[in-house]
C-alpha cells in the first residue's frame, strides 16, 4: 500500500473496533492506532491528581501540561504519561467512565486530535476512534463504521475482559457502562460519535470478527479497482 494510507474505524464501545482494526492492520502490514487509549490515559491523569474527569476547567487547565504520547513497539501500541507506560492502568470501570467524561472537553478532544493527526501523517495506518473519519482523517481512504446491538457489544466486551483477567467486574457493569458512554459519546456538542457521511456502515451483531475483516478488505479492494 502507499505510504500514509489511513483507514478510519469509527463506532460505539464494544463495536469490534479494536480487534477488527488490529487485524486489519496486521493483514496489510500497517500500523494500528487506538485513539481511545489517549483519553483514557487522560482519565488516569485526572483520577491521579484528584480531579473530577467532569470539571472541564480544571481538565482544561491540565492537559495543557500534561505529557501524553504513544509509543510504537513490536507488541503494538503503548500509551505514556510522561516517561511512564501506562497501558496496563487504563482498562478499569472507572477510567472507562472518566475516559468518556474527560473526552467531552473540546480543549482535551483538541489536543488528542492533534497527536493523533502527527500520528497520522507520518504512518500508514488503521486509526480507531469516535471521530476518526469525521474530525482526525476526514480525508482517510477508507472509512468503516461499525455498530452492533448493545446486548452483543457489552458481552464481547466481558469476555475481552474476561480474557485479560479482569474477572471482578459483572455482565450487567459492562453494559451499563456501554450504555452510558453510547449516551456521553453521541450527545456531548464537541464532535460526538457518528458516521461520516461517506462512512461505510457496518452492523456487525452476530458476524465473527474475521468476517468482518472480509468485509472490509472487500471494500479495500472496490476502492482499488476505482
Ligand atoms: O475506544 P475506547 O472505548 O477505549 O474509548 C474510551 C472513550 O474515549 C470513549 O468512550 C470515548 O468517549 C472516548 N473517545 C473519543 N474519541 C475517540 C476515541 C475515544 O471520544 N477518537
Amino acid at each position: 500500500m502507499d505510504k500514509k494510507t489511513a483507514i478510519a474505524i469509527d463506532g460505539p464501545a464494544g463495536a469490534g473496533k479494536s480487534t477488527i482494526a488490529r487485524m486489519l492492520a496486521e493483514k496489510l502490514g500497517i500500523v494500528y492506532i487506538d485513539t481511545g487509549a489517549m483519553y483514557r490515559a487522560v482519565a488516569l491523569e485526572a483520577v491521579r491528581r484528584g480531579i473530577d474527569t467532569k470539571d472541564r476547567k480544571k481538565l482544561e487547565e491540565m492537559v495543557r501540561e500534561v505529557d501524553i504520547s504513544i509509543k510504537l513497539t513490536g507488541q503494538g501500541q503503548a500509551v505514556f504519561l510522561g516517561k511512564e507506560n501506562v497501558n496496563h492502568l487504563i482498562r478499569t470501570p472507572e477510567i472507562s467512565i472518566g475516559s468518556s467524561n474527560v473526552a467531552a472537553v473540546p480543549e482535551v478532544r483538541k489536543k488528542m486530535v492533534e497527536l493523533q493527526r502527527e500520528i497520522a501523517g507520518t504512518n500508514s495506518i488503521v486509526m480507531d476512534g469516535r471521530d476518526i473519519g469525521t474530525r482526525v482523517i476526514p480525508d482517510a481512504g477508507l472509512k468503516i463504521f461499525l455498530t452492533a446491538s448493545v446486548e452483543e457489544r457489552a458481552k464481547r466486551r466481558y469476555k475481552e475482559l474476561n480474557e485479560a483477567g479482569n474477572t471482578s467486574v459483572t455482565l450487567q457493569e459492562v453494559e451499563d457502562d456501554i450504555r452510558y458512554r453510547d449516551l456521553n459519546d453521541m450527545t456531548r456538542d464537541c464532535d460526538p460519535l457518528r458516521p461520516a457521511d461517506d462512512a461505510k456502515i457496518l452492523d456487525t451483531t452476530g458476524i465473527p470478527v474475521e468476517q468482518v475483516v472480509e468485509l472490509i478488505m472487500e471494500e479495500l479492494y472496490k476502492l482499488m479497482e476505482d
